[in-house]
């Protein structure tokens, strides 16, 4: 069992394959970036998969691919289906924006993708092209579409909540959502680069008690819901999350860590404390190497992040990391 300097059971990994997006999300990347990391700097399947095998060995059950847009990396598939097969990893999942979905869901599934998250802010075709840059409602629709009939048992929609803009169009999603089986998660923007800043943090503890009011929602417990609070339909038949790293931080629990396409385990989203795998695989180091990095970063963990005393802390943006 891998546990940090706090004491916290840490088994989840989030693994960026890319830093590259078709999308520009208000709160994430600033319109026009490009300033990626060199494809000569991106970890390989084979690195990743020697890594995480060891990482797997030692405790680290779960595994999320994300990014950037992980569907943009060439063969993820196949790099699914060689995680997937590692032994020790027990969840395989992946965090989409949809806008490949469409292709990709039924070979996600076969590859061995157990759970899928997809990114979407509203329904109104708009309001996603204001906060994309692109006008993919459609897609992305069509994408939740072909996961549902490619059987992916859960899926949840997260949903950014902005002030001022995609906080109108909550009633609408829980909507969508219920009638489609679809979990929800609200999202509070946390100020990670200047975009995270300046996006119109919404808190959704009145926002909670609002939708419980209208929709007949109680508090409940869900097994594996990570960070969320949760309310749910009374019947079970509906669950909504809410992701409150401002309002109400949950890092007494957090049990994750990030590892970057350069290679760079962050081990807090709101902190620079890393540990540089690529470097260590250039220079040689075996297993025993890899063990021992990662029991030291972990002994490093921060307790805490620190966005509510020091907002202007950190300059990388949530596409960098892999949020
Ligand atoms: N491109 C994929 C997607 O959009 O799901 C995966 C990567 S994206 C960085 C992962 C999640 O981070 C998304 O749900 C997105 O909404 C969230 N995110 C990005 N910037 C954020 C910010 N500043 N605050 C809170 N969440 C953010
Ligand atoms: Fe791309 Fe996801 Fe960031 Fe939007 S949130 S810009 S889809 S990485």
């Amino acid at each position: 069992m891998l546990t940090d300097g706090c004491g916290r059971r840490v088994d989840y990994l989030r693994l960026s394959v890319t830093d590259r997006c078709d999308l520009r999300c208000s709160y994430c990347m600033p319109t026009g970036f490009k300033d990626y990391e060199e494809p000569a700097h991106w970890l390989s399947f084979d690195q990743i998969e020697r890594l995480l095998s060891v990482f797997a060995r030692l405790g680290m059950r779960r595994i999320r691919l994300t990014g950037g847009e992980p569907l943009l990396r060439n063969n993820l598939t196949e790099l699914a289906r060689r995680l997937a097969a590692l032994p020790g990893v027990e969840d395989l999942s992946l965090s989409t924006n949809g806008t490949q979905l469409a292709k990709y869901a039924s070979r996600l599934k076969a590859a061995g993708v157990t759970r899928l998250n997809v990114s979407l802010d509203s329904l109104d075709r708009r309001r996603v092209r204001a906060i994309t840059k692109r006008d993919v409602l459609p897609q992305v629709l069509d994408g939740l579409e072909a996961a549902r009939a490619a059987g992916f048992s859960l899926i949840k929609v997260n949903m950014v909540a902005l002030a001022g803009t995609t906080d109108a169009d909550i009633e609408n999603m829980v909507a969508y959502c219920m009638e489609r089986g679809f979990v929800l998660r609200l999202i509070e923007t946390m100020p990670v680069g200047a975009t995270g800043r300046d996006a119109g943090y919404l808190d959704l503890r009145p926002v909670r008690e609002r939708l419980r009011a209208r929709f007949g929602l109680v508090d409940g417990v869900v097994p594996g819901g990570g960070p969320a609070r949760y309310l749910v339909a009374p019947d079970g038949g509906f669950q909504i999350g809410f992701i409150t790293p401002i309002s109400q931080h949950f890092c007494a629990t957090c049990n994750r860590v990030r590892l970057s396409v350069d290679g760079r385990m962050f081990l807090c989203l709101g902190q620079d404390n890393a540990v540089d795998f690529r470097r260590l695989l250039l220079d040689g180091g075996d297993d025993a190497a890899i063990e021992r990095a990662l029991l030291d970063g972990l002994r490093a963990k921060p307790a805490r992040h620190e966005f509510n005393q020091q907002p202007d802390r950190i300059v990388r943006f949530m596409s960098m990391t892999g949020g």
